[in-house]
């Protein structure tokens, strides 16, 4: 992986692996795959993955999200974004929480920084592991998942009047049962001084089939306005069946926003966020954020600085419309709001 860093993929690449069978989500959670090794065996690559990271954070790739990646590419932009490697244990940079969620807790698993929005760690569990997540050593063991812990931050919500929005995330909220979504979602139209619920997640890109009809319903019965935030950092991710499952969402009348990540040798490049952002206009999904990356031990490899950051930005700036440049923000431990970059 060493030395070709800054080569970003701006190619589309629709399966170039070959595209698994067709299946429940909660199947193709179970088939995913779960070590580097294996990842580089599929991928018909030599091992260049590294094991001592796996320990401290699994590989897990469902089989869908794989099957965008080109085969025999060690650079691939998808690749990268999942694949452990040498670079994480070979530097102690970077913090095991950069962005102060702990400090941030109202009530376990209820995190709120911002006014009138809290956010809900609704389970530690993601349909994906990527290798530059700033919850990587969050400690979810010791959140309270289930109805019975979500009962206390939905007590503690309901009390408080000043929060209008809240944020399903995780992990990833739609790695749960729609059973328990239904629940929650009920039960957050019931607090009259909730105006939005904003729901924070990776799957409908990582596993398409995920946006079925039993989402489809508690979606559409919510009167209280969701706004989906998706999370998709490269072109090569949005393949047809990412864009049939954004069309599904869409039916259910919300609205649907990007926040997508600035990595090394995944997306630093004018052209490589310059194609994401038209083709996710093309679909209809703004734009919303680009995060610098947040300083989490074990991924500073993947950090852009600044300057190159703004650059990018800039270019975007004078090739599309308003509504489809992202916000270029980092995260900053007490601030009142993410920080422009
Ligand atoms: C990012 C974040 C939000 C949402 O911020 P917006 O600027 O409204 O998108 C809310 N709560 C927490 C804890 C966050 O980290
Ligand atoms: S889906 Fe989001 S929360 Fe889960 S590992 Fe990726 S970045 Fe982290």
């Amino acid at each position: 992986m060493k030395g070709t860093i800054l080569a970003t993929s701006t190619s589309s690449v629709e399966a170039t692996s070959s595209y698994p069978d067709p299946c429940s989500w909660q199947t193709a959670m179970k088939r995913s795959v779960r070590s580097g090794k294996a990842l580089c065996k599929r991928l018909e690559l030599p091992e260049l993955s590294h094991e001592p990271a796996e320990s401290d954070f699994s590989v897990f790739a469902p089989l869908e999200y794989v099957a965008r990646m080109e085969a025999g590419n060690p650079s691939d932009p998808l690749l990268r974004q999942v694949l452990s490697t040498t670079a994480e244990s070979e530097s102690t940079r970077g913090f095991l929480d950069p962005v102060g969620d702990l400090p941030s807790q109202r009530s376990n698993g209820l995190l709120q920084k911002y006014s009138h929005r809290a956010l809900m760690i609704t389970t530690g569990a993601c349909a994906i592991n990527c290798r530059y997540c700033f919850r990587r050593h969050f400690p979810y063991s010791d959140v309270p998942t289930g109805k019975a812990g979500w009962a206390v931050s939905l007590g503690e919500i309901a009390e408080d009047s000043s929060i209008e929005e809240v944020i399903l995330s995780g992990g990833d909220p739609l790695t749960l049962a729609d059973e328990s979504l239904t629940w929650l979602v009920t039960k957050l139209n019931e607090i009259p001084h909730i105006r939005r619920i904003r729901i924070h997640t990776r799957v409908p890109v990582v596993i398409p089939q995920r946006v079925c009809p039993s989402l489809l319903s508690w979606a559409q019965d919510s009167s209280v306005p969701i706004y989906w935030v998706l999370h998709i950092n490269h072109l090569n991710e949005i393949d047809r069946f990412v864009c049939d499952a954004v069309d599904r969402l869409r039916q259910t009348n919300t609205t649907i926003l990007n926040q997508a990540v600035l990595l090394r040798g995944v997306n630093d490049s004018s052209s490589s966020q310059l194609e994401l952002c038209k083709k996710l206009v093309d679909i209809q999904v703004l734009p919303y954020y680009l995060h610098q990356l947040d300083p989490v031990r074990g991924a500073m490899h993947f950090e852009v600085d600044n300057a190159l950051a703004r650059m990018i930005v800039e270019c975007l700036r004078e090739n599309l419309p308003g509504y489809a440049v992202p916000r270029l923000v980092r995260e900053v431990s007490g601030e009142k709001s993410k920080s422009p970059v």
